[in-house]
Formats: C-alpha cells, sequence, structure tokens
C-alpha cells in the first residue's frame, strides 16, 4: 500500500471502525452508512472480468439478435422504472444475455449490471416469469446483498481495499468468488418481496418469480438435477407461498403473463443462434 497522507489516514480509520461495527451488525441503517461507491466500485471491476472472459461468459450477439435484446431491455426497463427503485439513478442497470443454454440462471452485480443466461430465456414459459427473475436479481442489488455478505464473509479489511481501490488483485479474487456467494434465507425472503413489488408496477402478473420457482421444484423432482439457480436460490413450497402471501397484502392484481410473446422471442433465439 502506497504511504498514506494524514487525510486518507483519518478516513482509514473513520472507515476501519465503521465496518468494525458491520460485522457485528447488520441492520439496514449500518448499510445505509456505507458509500454506494463501493457497490459501484465492485460492479465495474466484476463486469470489467466478464467482458474480458468470453470464453466462460461469451454474450448473445447483440446486432444478430436485436429482438431478443429489445425484449429483455424492454422488461428490465419497467422494472426499474417502478418508484420503488431507489438507485436507478445512481447504478447504470445494464443487461447482458450469455449464450448458453445449459446454464438456467441469471445474476445481477452489486452496483446494477444484470446478466441472464439464453438457458434461463428459453426455459422460462412468460414474460411474467423472466421479469420476475430479473425483478429478484434487481432486488438484491437494490438491498445492496452483495456488500453485505462480503462485509459478513470475507472482514473489514477486504471491503476497505474496495473503497480505497489500492489492491486490484484482491478486487480480482473477491469478483470470482461473487457468483457463489449465497445470499441468507432472509435475503432471499427480502428479494422475493421486494420483486412482487417492482412487478406490481409493471404491466406483468406479480406472481411471476413463483411461478418460475414452481416450475423449478417440479423439474428438481422429476430429473433429480440441481439447476444453477437452484444452488444459490434454494426453491421451496414455503417461497411461493411467501410470494403469494406478499401479493394478497398488496390487493391481488392480476397481470399479463406475455406467455405467447414469450414463445416469439424463444423461437427467435432457437432459429437465429
Ligand atoms: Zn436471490
Amino acid at each position: 500500500m502506497n504511504l498514506l497522507n494524514t487525510t486518507s489516514m483519518f478516513l482509514l480509520k473513520r472507515w476501519y471502525l465503521l465496518l468494525s461495527v458491520i460485522l457485528f451488525s447488520s441492520c439496514n441503517s449500518v448499510m445505509e452508512m456505507i458509500p454506494l461507491d463501493i457497490d459501484k466500485n465492485l460492479g465495474e471491476q466484476f463486469s470489467y472480468q466478464i467482458n474480458e472472459s468470453q470464453s466462460e461468459y461469451p454474450f448473445l450477439d447483440p446486432e444478430k439478435n436485436k429482438e431478443v435484446y429489445d425484449y429483455v431491455e424492454n422488461i428490465k426497463n419497467q422494472l426499474i422504472n417502478s418508484d420503488k427503485i431507489k438507485y436507478k439513478d445512481q447504478f447504470p442497470y445494464t443487461v447482458k444475455i450469455i449464450q448458453d443454454d445449459n446454464t438456467l440462471n441469471a445474476f445481477c452485480v452489486a452496483g446494477g449490471y444484470i446478466y441472464v443466461y439464453t438457458g434461463l430465456i428459453k426455459y422460462v414459459d412468460s414474460e411474467s416469469e423472466l421479469a420476475g427473475v430479473l425483478a429478484h436479481e434487481i432486488a438484491h442489488a437494490e438491498n445492496r446483498h452483495t456488500v453485505k455478505q462480503l462485509a459478513e464473509s470475507y472482514g473489514t479489511g477486504v471491503v476497505i481495499s474496495l473503497i480505497f481501490g489500492s489492491d486490484y488483485k484482491e478486487l480480482v479474487n473477491v469478483g470470482q468468488q461473487l457468483l457463489s456467494l449465497k445470499f441468507s434465507r432472509g435475503d432471499e425472503k427480502e428479494a422475493d418481496e421486494y420483486a412482487v413489488e417492482y412487478l406490481y408496477d409493471t404491466k406483468y402478473d406479480p406472481r411471476g418469480v413463483g411461478g418460475f420457482f414452481k416450475k423449478l421444484i417440479k423439474e428438481e423432482k422429476d430429473h433429480n438435477e440441481i439447476p444453477d439457480f437452484l444452488s444459490t436460490h434454494p426453491a421451496s413450497q414455503d417461497r411461493i407461498d411467501d410470494i403469494n402471501t406478499k401479493w394478497e397484502e398488496m390487493g391481488s392484481k392480476e397481470g399479463d403473463t406475455g406467455t405467447e410473446k414469450h414463445k416469439e422471442i424463444v423461437k427467435l433465439l432457437t432459429t437465429k443462434n
């Protein structure tokens, strides 16, 4: 680490103190005191790594698949236009499609970088299910679950280096572990509930994410295989029940499933690639 001037030392001490508090408390008020720059910095580094790792995360050709990109982009835009999205001006909320039909997954890195696999797009039955998964992932970013988990899993030192951006190697190591980072059950429940809220402000059926979990559970029973999304997002009837309860509390609004539109997109995706 470079020699620190007095101001930096002061900041470092101040953050060290603050982050020590985080280890003992994960309450929201403490999270609110951590600057959003940490999420943004982490997201930038991670998206850079993904861009540079095209053998592992090959992007679907955007020119050849304009309709598919427009479709996913439109869903994402409807979601982030919800009044409940706090960081739409701070986070970029970009969405990229990874061409891999065998991976049933989607994720949103801290700071609002969304990735969705072609395997997931082809797997879901409707636009509202896809919107539900994206909403759930956006909720993880909005609620800053990654930074919260990092502070809890790796300790204050790593998070401090993220603030100062002083150790790129360490950032890379952290980035590589982000994908396997497991959120707590509480964080998953929170993301499910926010997904219902975000969807409620769109034309889609707000229970979209529940429909997706239902299909996953059935899949697990029939094939005895655990899809990627399930390894980090254990599905259960409890989760589906909680989603339905949240939906009822909000007024049980029904919306479009967009099943036909989704079929058209999957057909395009299959014929063009
Ligand atoms: Zn999740």
